[in-house]
């Protein structure tokens, strides 16, 4: 048996000294558990996170500790009442040859119902990635302009893929001629553009003549850039992923936006701007209730009254900084 620990925390690009291989022996199964032997292990973008230090959504790998990762297993052994040897199961076994497992969490496949490794993509956490994010953040409608980039991989795929089902028109972003051609013809996308080509913003804008109304954000940096410009009223962004800056050691202070969207995923964060006007449904609502907390006592205010309209563009220079206090009216005539 044998297994991959993490050796060092990588600055920047991982290397291969990173990681050691360890041969070690294969345990037996206690009371209550099952020897797995791993047939296939996910790699994902995670994992990159999980080798740095620091804790984000996730806690890390240690230092000689085996690199965490989903996995297709077949039982080989089981003291465990819930599975027989031969059982083919989803587990979370990481990057090693065996593992013990106490049934926790593991999920039974069946071979005949779809190709095992499916559960490690298009039927599994990236394929579940893409559909919750897209139908509950992205929220696509007939018509919409979709579009995502990583297209070719295992979450943006599905991403394309669940939009035009829901009527929408799917543009991807890949990275060469072959990952471009299958988007559009394997996986029939609407359009498609080459992230590495020169005059990628530009391609990227006739590919949407009606702007974006969903950006399924998966990479960040110099793609997020030519999609920002488009984005039309009211779109979504599900911040899915940002792998283009999974390498980057430290924001650079005058550039924060990698830590912000670092914490908009993290913390799962909602940015949604606004303005007033289009809740003006709310509006006899609003009279009625403010109204009667002032009546009440339940809300108070200050204003801040300025006499004589020459006085006005002194008093707005004030209020540019902070020289005003309460609510800043000019009093114009008595
Ligand atoms: P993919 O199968 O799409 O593989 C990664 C792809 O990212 C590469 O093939 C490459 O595609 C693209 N890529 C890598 N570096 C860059 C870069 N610097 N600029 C632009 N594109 C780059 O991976 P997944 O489908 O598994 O994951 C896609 C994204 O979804 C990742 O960011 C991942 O972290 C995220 N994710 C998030 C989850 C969540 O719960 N929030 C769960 C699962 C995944 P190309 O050559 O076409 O550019």
């Amino acid at each position: 048996n044998i297994r991959i620990v993490l050796a060092a925390r990588p600055q920047g690009r991982p290397k291969p000294s990173d990681f050691r291989i360890e041969s070690v022996g294969i345990a037996e199964p206690g009371e209550g558990e099952l020897l797995l032997q791993i047939l296939y292990l996910s790699l994902d973008p995670y994992m990159r996170g999980r080798m740095n230090a620091t804790k984000s959504y996730a806690k890390p790998v240690e230092i000689d500790g085996v690199m965490e990762g989903g996995t297709v297993a077949r039982v080989v052994k089981s003291r465990h009442a819930g599975f027989a040897e031969g059982d083919i199961v989803l587990s979370h076994s990481g990057w090693q040859g065996f593992a013990l497992s106490d049934g926790v969490g593991l999920r039974k496949l069946d071979p005949a119902a779809a190709p095992v490794t499916t559960a490690l993509g298009v039927l599994g956490m990236p394929g579940f990635t893409a559909y919750a994010g897209l139908l509950t953040i992205g929220q696509p409608k007939a018509g919409e302009t979709v579009v995502v980039a990583a297209a070719s991989g295992a979450v943006g795929s599905a991403v394309g893929q669940i939009a035009r089902i829901k009527g929408a028109r799917a543009v991807g972003i890949a990275g060469g001629a072959d990952k471009c051609a299958f988007v559009r013809r394997e996986l029939g996308f609407d359009a498609v553009v080459d992230h590495r080509a020169d005059n990628f913003a530009e391609q990227l804008k006739a590919a949407c003549p009606d702007g974006i109304d969903v950006y399924f954000e998966n990479v960040g940096g110099p793609v997020w850039d030519a999609v920002f410009p488009l984005l039309n009223e009211f779109a979504r962004v599900p911040v899915c992923g940002l792998i283009a800056q999974y390498n980057t050691i430290a924001a650079s202070a005058d550039d924060r936006l990698p830590t912000l969207m670092q914490q908009v995923l993290h913390r799962s964060l909602t940015i949604r701007g606004f303005i007033q006007r289009e809740f003006v449904d709310q509006r006899p609502a609003f009279y009625r209730d403010m109204a009667g907390w002032i009546a009440s006592g339940q809300v108070r205010y200050r204003e801040d009254i300025v006499d004589g309209l020459e006085n006005a563009p002194q008093a707005f220079l004030g209020l540019l900084e902070g020289k005003n206090f309460g609510k800043l009216i000019v009093r114009v005539a008595q």
